[in-house]
């Protein structure tokens, strides 16, 4: 039986993962659930699946789950804050932890796994992009095993040798090929996306997915932050990562080796088969998803990426190739951006401009300790607010 504890249980791959686990009572027990501030759905999960511990980052929140905890549920432990995460991600009876939570607000409880030295389920890709090699070095240094739940590095990991850590090179690889979807605004003309409202943005055609990511999808920034993902999970650099676009968002990525051989992997788009593939590897187990049917999808099309559309794209590029601090003003000034979508502050072709000003305004520094990191996260936000007035 193992023990998990999920943080980011509330959102999209939290109840993904809720989902796998609850068909497999004999194997997984949740150990721990975490949510920000919703707490009729955290108390939700609570009575179903029996945690040990539920975190609520907003401890506001957390003293009303408490409250409503007590009559209900009395042997479950409300904790509130970064603490409480910290402290649920590096129980020693956690086996396996779901980092689930979004944005760079995930960070610090992902590394307290890490540092725990567990199996760590990586949905949070924000996290690795702020803290690139920093916290890979942690990986190594704790004997942590890293799970990548992003479908395409899921697939990819599924696609490679397991001795990749050692570079790409010397298993024979030459490329390894993202896919992208493309998003809903793949083919609208390109005058016609200053107008595109946030449920426009979130109506993803392929996967339903939480609303930041929905709209990262949507702007393309969601492939540059992976393809930074890519390069510190399989240690390699962007100039080895080619994104592809396929609309149908069958294939989840591939890896092109030295022989010509290039391997897929391809299923339906839904999450819980990476999550189940995470939870049983080396093992496999019954996720739920339907089987993938060819003569019903007939064909799979595939297209280069226009840099010029979703200059988002671009940046994530410059940003890894940089190096530096450059991905984690990246994603800071990205957060800020879609939250200020989000709340129809900006418009959505004023996203890429925002990070654009954000990078340009901050001097580049080495990363060299993830307290640097997340200072330049705080420092990157700041700037990103003020240059926000501008733009709105
Ligand atoms: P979501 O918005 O649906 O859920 C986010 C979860 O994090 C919720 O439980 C929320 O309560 C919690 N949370 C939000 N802000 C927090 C904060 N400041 N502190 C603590 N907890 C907080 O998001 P999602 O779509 O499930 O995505 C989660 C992560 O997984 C993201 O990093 C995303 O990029 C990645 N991811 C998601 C998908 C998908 O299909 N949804 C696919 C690949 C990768
Ligand atoms: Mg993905």
């Amino acid at each position: 039986m193992k023990q998990i504890t999920v943080l980011g249980s509330t959102g999209s791959i939290g109840v993904s993962t809720l989902d796998v686990i609850q068909r497999h009572p004999d194997a997984y027990k949740v150990l721990a659930l975490t949510a920000n501030r919703s707490v009729e759905k955290l108390r939700q999960q609570c009575l179903q699946y029996r945690p040990r511990f539920a975190v609520m980052s907003d401890p506001t929140a957390a003293v009303q789950l408490a409250a409503e905890l007590k009559g209900e549920a009395p042997e479950i432990e409300v904790l509130a804050d970064l603490d409480g995460l910290e402290h649920v991600a590096a129980l020693p009876e956690a086996d396996y932890v779901m980092a689930a939570i979004v944005g760079a607000a995930g960070l610090r409880p992902a590394l307290s796994a890490v540092r725990a030295g567990k199996r760590l389920l990586l949905a949070n890709k924000e996290a690795l992009v702020v803290s690139g090699h920093l916290f890979m070095e942690e990986v190594a240094r704790s004997g942590a095993e890293i799970l990548p739940i992003d479908s395409e590095h899921n697939a990819i990991f599924q696609c490679m040798p397991r001795d990749f850590k050692r570079g790409l090179e010397p298993i024979g690889v030459r490329r390894i090929l993202l896919t992208a979807s493309g998003g809903p605004f793949r083919d609208r003309p390109k005058e016609q996306l200053k107008r595109v409202t946030p449920d426009e943005a979130c109506d993803h055609p392929n996967w339903s997915m939480g609303r930041k990511i929905s709209v990262d999808s949507a702007t393309m920034m969601n492939k540059g932050l992976e393809l930074i993902e890519a390069c510190w999970l399989f240690h390699t650099t962007a100039d080895k990562i080619q994104v592809v676009l396929h609309p149908q968002s069958i294939i989840h990525s591939m890896v092109e080796y030295v022989d010509g051989s290039v391997l897929a992997q391809m299923g339906n788009p839904d999450m819980r088969t990476p999550i189940a593939h995470a939870l049983a590897w080396p093992q496999r187990i019954e996720s739920g998803v339907d089987a993938l049917n060819l003569f019903e999808i007939g064909r799979l099309d595939f297209q280069p990426p226009d840099m010029q559309r979703f200059p988002c794209l671009r940046l994530a590029y410059e940003a890894i190739t940089a190096g530096g601090t450059a991905p984690a003003v990246l994603n800071a000034a990205n957060e800020i951006a879609v939250d200020a979508f989000l709340n129809g502050s900006l418009k959505f072709t004023a996203i890429p401009q925002l990070v654009e000003a954000t990078l340009s305004a901050i001097p580049l520094q080495p990363a060299e300790s993830l307290e640097q990191l997340m200072t330049c996260d705080t420092e990157a936000r700041k700037v990103a607010e003020q240059k926000l007035s501008a733009l709105v």
